[in-house]
């Protein structure tokens, strides 16, 4: 006897490209990977922004080309001799291999828009993009470089576990090293923006990230110091629906501007414009009229 359903076409299913489409973290839908692609690696669907590796956001933020990578061969020590499921140094050798990179934070001299700055970066997929002594004294040396080149400073966070554990104190320490660097960068009259992306949390929220002359964010980022669930142990009451994103502490003035990925090249490209780092003086330390008036001016207009 024929089958009941033998008059139905069933053929071979037709099978979708592996690859040809990933699911959005925002809304959960299946999106055409070369379309988030062509977004900078945004959902068409929601506005969802994908993490970037540091590499993609050097490639999205810089001129092709232009960025010189300096300390590219730094890498942690081991000073608490620190062991959990392995050794510190075979899961930095893990992640490493996995990322391709030897820390979890990037910094070099760049071009934006034709502009020179001196750009740094932090990966998350480098073991959170958490801050160990390597990533502070990098950072470190980055604001130096702004500093002594009176080159203006881009720094693009998103370091979601904060302070590395596997150096205790070492990793805090960075806290205090970075912000004191600022501050230096601050009395030499330089401009640091600072783009935070999702997530920057912990040690890197508390410090150099917070500490922009100009604070931007890429939109729905998760940024804050604690998670919601340490936070809500901690104090023990309902907190605010999305209080740790970008649009909240916007309203809460603790941004300046949340921008989308596409805009964010350009917005910085103007912010560069309009807030000139001022050239070196012609004998350091007795800057004459013209210019101390300038850099008074330029003061006032910022802060
Ligand atoms: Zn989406």
């Amino acid at each position: 006897m024929r089958k009941p359903w033998a008059k139905f076409p069933f053929g071979r299913k037709k099978e979708i490209p592996a690859g040809l489409y990933i699911k959005c973290e925002g809304c959960g839908e299946m999106v055409f990977k070369k379309q988030v692609e062509e977004k900078l690696r945004v959902c068409p669907a929601c506005n969802y922004h994908f993490r970037l590796s540091a590499r993609q956001r050097i490639d999205f933020t810089l001129d092709q080309g232009s960025f010189q990578e300096c300390d590219a061969d730094m890498t942690s020590g081991n000073p608490l001799e620190f062991t959990d499921l392995k050794t510190y140094p075979d899961r930095l050798k893990e992640h490493q291999e996995r990322s391709g990179l030897k820390e979890a934070a990037l910094i070099g001299h760049g071009r934006l828009e034709g502009k020179p700055i001196i750009f740094g970066v932090i990966d998350f997929a480098f073991l959170a993009g958490s801050m160990g002594s390597v990533v502070g004294e990098k950072i470190t040396r980055a604001i130096e470089m702004a500093i002594e080149e009176r080159k203006p400073l881009v720094i693009v966070s998103g370091g979601g576990g904060g302070a590395r554990m596997m150096e205790g104190v070492f990793s805090l320490a960075q806290m205090s090293k970075t912000s004191a660097a600022l501050a230096r960068l601050d009395d030499a009259d330089g401009l640091y923006i600072s783009v935070m992306t999702d997530p920057t949390m912990g040690g890197i929220a508390a410090s150099f990230a917070s500490l922009g002359d100009v604070i931007i964010a890429e939109p729905g980022a998760l940024l804050g110091f604690s998670g919601p669930r340490t936070m809500w142990h901690a104090v023990k009451m309902k907190l605010p629906e999305g209080f740790q994103t970008s649009e909240f502490l916007l309203e809460h003035g603790f941004l300046d501007m949340v921008v989308n990925r596409s805009d964010l090249k350009p917005t910085l490209s103007r912010l560069l414009d309009y807030l000139p780092v001022n050239a070196a003086p012609e004998s350091p330390g007795q800057p004459d009229q013209a210019q101390a008036s300038s850099a008074q001016s330029k003061n006032s207009h910022r802060k």
